[in-house]
Formats: structure tokens, C-alpha cells, sequence
């Protein structure tokens, strides 16, 4: 069996309070991890390391569980960099455009979308990102929907059917008969590919009898629910996402107290006493970056004790982008977070908004997922916006980026 120490960690976050050190990061000075079998073996005082094969020095930088990207949107053809430019000529965003990237994932082939959804995934990857949720979404058919999926989960075992993305133009007036697709031979051929059901509950997508109708379809085959919601305008997304017991709700830029309320009092469990099962909410800087629109309010919601995940939204429409810190810096510097807190919501809240405890913390037993930076400490992901930070990747205890 062959072992790797990680060494000479001068700041190594973990997650895990446990371990010590400030809430929530669990920070330890002076450390070392060992990896074996692409899992965390042991981690402690650099002085009490233990013997191993191989050996990484860390330089006294600081080492970070990997970014857990809880929403992206990587199975798409075609580029929108027009649309884009409109906008920040002064063109609203409305969701509309995803239907341009429809029509040009169905006439793309399989290799053509499986080689954007590997550089997609290879270049968040060299960014921190160890887990990467991915959607399906641009296919809107049975067979475009279920490929979709297949070319996903090549590369993650985190994947999501949104079939009910939006309404395709060719069921523009008939949205019930698109919905029993979707319930019907649409989520038949795609659940075997997915472990996730998600709906766009938004004004112009899907109203909340259809989202609840679809999610309900999705959980009695046994997919976990997710869901956009209150991106674009207030609306029952959130409280339908925490009604059905949903892993996560995502966007939340436009929030009642009620939408907040019901988000606090569906926390139930403290980090790591058992496997989370309240509702995370999951802020997507990224969007509102790209459509130039106003942050959703981070502060508020970690002030009403509600659990925050911070993702991509990698996506060729609203949000172009597949690096975490990038939205880290972002939420930092207009969402009101701490850089601890951001950190923390990119790393084990993207876990917790996926259910997983294995990722996004590093302690004995969890996966050897994480990243070495190129710099003394995690503040340094906000501190230093649009640096490349990221010295090295490890994913299952895998350097990915100097083998
Ligand atoms: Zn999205």
C-alpha cells in the first residue's frame, strides 16, 4: 500500500472543529497529512508525521480541503459571449437564452460535448474544485436529456437531471404535456444517470404546481431534490425547496423573511453529528456577476443561522465561469461574508448541500481531496482576486496537477 505525506503545512484547514482552532475552518499550525488509499490516513503535528513512500513539501503554505462545486451546468454546446456583451451593453437578463443553447447541444455529438464537459471539469479541477455537481438541462428530449447525463457522470458521480430547465420552444403552449414528459419517459431514461432532480421555479420557467409535480416524480424513484430558486424575482421556490426536503435551494438572490425563516428552521444537525438533512442555501455569485444584478445578501442569511454554499453556476449563459475562487473572493467582497466564512461555504457547504460528508473536511477516514496554495493562508483566496493560487491538486490522494 503506498502512502503520501503532505508536509511542512504552515496553515492546514480542515473543517472538522474537532480538530481545534477557530469555528468553522478547524485551522491547525505546523501540520502534516498522510494519504493512503486515496483517503485521509492520519493528520496532526508536523513533528509527530509518520514515515511514507512518497512525500509533498507544502512550503509553509496553506493547505484547504477541495472545493466542492454544488452547481454547474457543464453539458452544453455553443457560445453565448454575444449575449454576454448585449448585457453589459445594457440588455436585461431573462433566462431566455437558455433556449439558444438548446438547439445547439441537440445538433452537437456525443464527442463534442463530452470534450466541453472534460475541459470544463479539467479546468475547475486545476481551480480546487475536487467535486463538481453537473446538470443536464440543454437537451430538453428524452434522448438529448439522457446522453447528457450518461457524458456526466463519465466524469462525477454528483449528477442532476433538469429536464424542467425551461419549456422547449416546441412545447411553448402545451407546458403540461412538456411536464408529463419530463415525469414520464423523460425521467425513466435519465435516472438511471442521475442521483438528483432539480427545477427552475422561476416567472417565464416552470410555476410551483409544475416544480412540485416534477420533484415529486423525481423523489419517488428515489432522486434527491434541488432547486433555482428566487433568482430573478421573490417566488415559492424556496419554501417549496424546504417543504419537499430539499439537499439544496439555489440563487436565493430574492428573499421574504418568511423564505428566510423557512430556511433557519429546517437546520437540524450540527456539522458531522450525523449526515446533514436541512436545506442549504446555495448563493451563486457568478450570476449576478454576469447579468450584472444584485448580490444575494450572504449576511442575512448566516445571521439567521441558515447553512450557505457557495457554487459556480457554470453555465455559457449567466455565469461563464468554473472557478470557486473567483466566487469566493466575490462573496466576500459583496455578499458580506468573512473570508472564514466563505471559505468554509465553498468547501464543507458544498457538501452539505450535496449530503456528503466525505468531502470538503479533512480528518481521518474523509477523502484525500485537497488543495495546496500558493500562498501562506486561506485569506489569501479573497486577499488575492483573480491570482492563480492553486499550487496543487489532490483528488483521491492524486496530485492533478504535478504528477
Ligand atoms: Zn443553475
Amino acid at each position: 500500500m503506498s502512502s503520501l505525506l503532505v508536509d511542512n503545512i504552515g496553515e492546514l484547514v480542515t473543517n472538522d472543529p474537532s480538530a481545534g482552532g477557530q469555528r468553522p475552518l478547524g485551522v491547525r499550525r505546523d501540520a502534516a497529512l498522510l494519504v493512503e488509499e486515496g483517503r485521509v490516513a492520519w493528520l496532526g503535528p508536523a513533528r509527530d508525521a509518520p514515515a511514507a513512500d512518497r512525500r509533498i513539501d507544502a512550503e509553509g503554505a496553506a493547505v484547504l480541503p477541495g472545493f466542492v462545486d454544488s452547481h454547474a451546468h457543464l453539458v452544453f454546446a455553443g457560445d453565448r459571449a454575444a449575449e454576454f456583451a448585449a448585457r453589459m451593453a445594457g440588455q436585461p437578463y431573462t433566462g431566455g437564452g437558455i433556449r439558444t443553447t438548446v438547439g445547439a447541444t441537440r445538433a452537437a455529438s456525443d464527442d463534442e460535448l463530452r470534450a466541453t464537459v472534460r475541459r470544463l471539469r479539467g479546468e475547475a479541477m486545476r481551480q480546487g474544485t475536487t467535486t463538481m455537481e453537473i446538470k443536464s438541462g440543454y437537451g430538453l428530449t428524452v434522448a438529448d436529456e439522457a446522453r447528457s447525463l450518461r457524458i456526466a457522470a463519465e466524469v462525477s458521480e454528483e449528477t442532476t437531471f433538469l429536464g424542467a430547465h425551461v419549456v422547449p420552444a416546441e412545447y411553448a403552449d402545451r407546458p403540461d404535456d412538456y411536464v408529463g414528459l419530463v415525469c414520464g419517459p423523460m425521467l425513466a431514461a435519465a435516472a438511471p444517470h442521475a442521483r438528483w432532480i432539480d427545477v427552475f421555479c422561476e416567472r417565464g420557467a416552470f410555476d410551483v404546481d409544475h416544480a412540485r409535480a416534477i420533484l415529486a416524480c423525481g423523489q419517488a424513484v428515489g432522486l434527491g431534490v434541488r432547486v433555482h430558486a428566487n433568482q430573478l424575482g421573490p417566488g415559492p421556490g424556496v419554501q417549496l425547496g424546504v417543504e419537499l426536503g430539499a439537499a439544496s435551494v439555489d440563487h436565493c438572490t430574492h428573499l421574504t423573511d418568511a423564505d428566510v425563516d423557512a430556511l433557519a428552521g429546517s437546520t437540524t444537525t450540527e456539522w458531522l453529528s450525523g449526515p446533514p438533512t436541512n436545506t442549504v442555501a446555495t448563493l451563486l455569485p457568478g450570476a449576478e456577476f454576469s447579468t450584472r444584478s444584485p448580490y444575494p445578501d450572504a449576511r442575512r442569511l448566516l445571521d439567521a443561522g441558515v447553512t450557505v454554499a457557495l457554487a459556480t453556476d457554470c453555465n455559457p449563459g449567466s455565469s461563464y465561469t468554473s472557478s470557486m475562487p473567483f466566487c469566493v473572493a466575490l462573496a466576500v467582497r459583496e455578499m458580506g461574508m468573512t473570508p472564514a466564512e466563505a471559505v468554509w461555504a465553498a468547501t464543507a457547504g458544498g457538501a452539505r448541500a450535496l449530503r456528503r460528508d466525505d468531502v470538503g473536511v479533512l480528518r481521518p477516514g474523509a477523502r484525500a481531496d485537497l488543495m495546496i496554495l500558493d500562498a501562506p493562508s486561506h485569506l489569501h483566496l479573497a486577499y488575492r482576486p483573480g491570482v492563480p493560487l492553486i499550487r496543487e491538486v489532490l483528488h483521491n490522494g492524486v496530485p492533478q496537477c504535478r504528477p
